[in-house]
């Protein structure tokens, strides 16, 4: 089993804008005082969830990321921890939404899509099906919006009482994404009053074209306040499942300067000897993940007998077990990881270790342990002989039919 599709082939012909150039201050609190988009939840930053459901969706070829100005710097490493190298386009925004959408159908210009979908960056919980549902419709006349079905009854009035009871046989409350043809919704926004529109659907309603409703789980949310953070972490915990892996690696030393653990070099009399750079540490860590995903061991991905990956770093390894889990559209909840020999010192390294793990696998370090101790003088790793490692993995996949 090789490594493929590292890159992403998506159908050119649609693109999404996702807008994510506000302040979110409705959701700010206390020593919290990120943009909502840039806030965690399962461990990642709301827009990183929400980039990566179209990432991962093959009738999407490219991303335009609209995002504050100054903020490219946070949107760039957020898109460097997706899944698949997606081509994704990071452009300032305006000071209104409709400014910031309009910046975004301009980086599409130069090379138009045929249908463009425009999709809110605090809407994590988009999925595959409602991408596709949006996008099928849509051809020159007919633009298409997810939206939910109003289920509640709804009321007219104040807090002083009720003046009348709306039907609500034919009431939906709009969401994103929406999508259109690309050449007719940047006219429509180019003709557009400034600040005047709450969705691009009112352009298109406007235009006079026909925008089908369709319907979209009510979980695609719309992130604003600070009890829909807490409301997204119930959504991902019961749409989601944690799995463990273990792996267990070791390697005899020879004659050498130096040892590589954990993609950390230190100096020692002797050196690992292996196929690769016989990184025991990230070797375990490797198969811990693919343990957990129950996709093969790293022998299988990266055969031994294979010249390409003769004294490769071990990185390119765990960065294409990381890749997996991101691809399956889930994240690593923590790796917890030992090594075992009488030397040379680990503690000097651990923290440089830690956070070279933490940056291959694009999480936090603080979900990253790195443990050491030594065999007691007993067997072969007793004397001094060798490294060995053992690795846990716990991450958190969707649950089938989630996604
Ligand atoms: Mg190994």
């Amino acid at each position: 089993m090789r490594p493929t599709h590292l890159f992403m082939t998506g159908d050119t012909k649609n693109a999404v804008i996702i807008v994510a150039a506000g302040s979110g201050s409705r959701a700010r609190s206390g020593a919290e005082d990120l943009p909502k988009q840039y806030r965690l939840i399962g461990g990642q930053p709301v827009l990183w969830h929400t980039l990566q459901a179209f990432a991962l969706h093959p009738e999407i070829g490219r991303i335009v990321l609209v995002v504050a100005a100054g903020a490219e710097t946070r949107a760039g490493e957020i898109v460097c921890a997706l899944p698949g190298s997606p081509d994704v386009t990071i452009v300032p925004g305006g000071a209104t939404r409709q400014a910031s959408v309009l910046a975004g159908l301009a980086a599409l210009e130069e090379t138009p899509p045929e249908c463009v979908l425009i999709h809110d960056g605090a809407r994590p919980f988009v999925t595959a099906k409602t991408i596709s549902d949006v996008l099928d419709p849509v051809d020159q006349d007919t633009a298409a919006i997810a939206a939910w079905p109003v289920s509640d009854t709804i009321k007219q009035g104040s807090e002083d009482g009720i003046t009348g009871t709306v039907p609500r046989h034919d009431k939906w409350l709009a969401q994103t994404p929406q999508g259109f043809a690309f050449a007719s919704i940047l006219a429509a926004h180019r003709h557009a009053a400034p600040g005047s529109v709450t969705d691009d659907a009112m352009l298109a309603e406007e235009a006079g074209m026909r925008v089908s409703l369709i319907p979209s789980p009510r979980d695609n949310i719309k992130i604003t306040t600070a009890e829909d953070f807490v409301l997204a972490e119930k959504l991902l915990g019961s749409a989601s499942e944690t799995r463990i892996g273990m792996g267990y690696d070791i390697h005899a030393f020879e004659d050498g300067e130096a040892v590589i653990l954990c993609g950390i070099t230190i100096p020692y009399k002797k050196k690992l000897k292996g196929h690769s750079d016989a990184d025991a540490g990230l070797h375990a860590l490797t198969d811990a993940i693919l343990g957990a995903l129950s996709e093969g061991d790293i022998g299988a991905h990266f055969p031994p007998s294979d010249p390409q990956w003769k004294d490769c770093p071990s990185d390119i390894f765990l960065r294409h077990a990381a890749s997996l889990v991101a691809r399956r559209g889930g994240t690593i909840s923590n790796l917890d990881l030992t090594l075992i020999c009488e030397a040379p010192k680990i503690g000097p390294h651990r923290k440089a270790m830690q956070k070279n793990i933490a940056e291959i696998c694009s999480i936090e370090p603080g979900r990253v342990a790195v443990k050491a101790t030594t065999h007691e003088k007993l067997g072969t790793l007793g004397r001094g002989e060798g490294i060995a490692a053992q690795a846990v993995a716990s991450i958190r996949l969707p649950l089938e039919g989630s996604q």
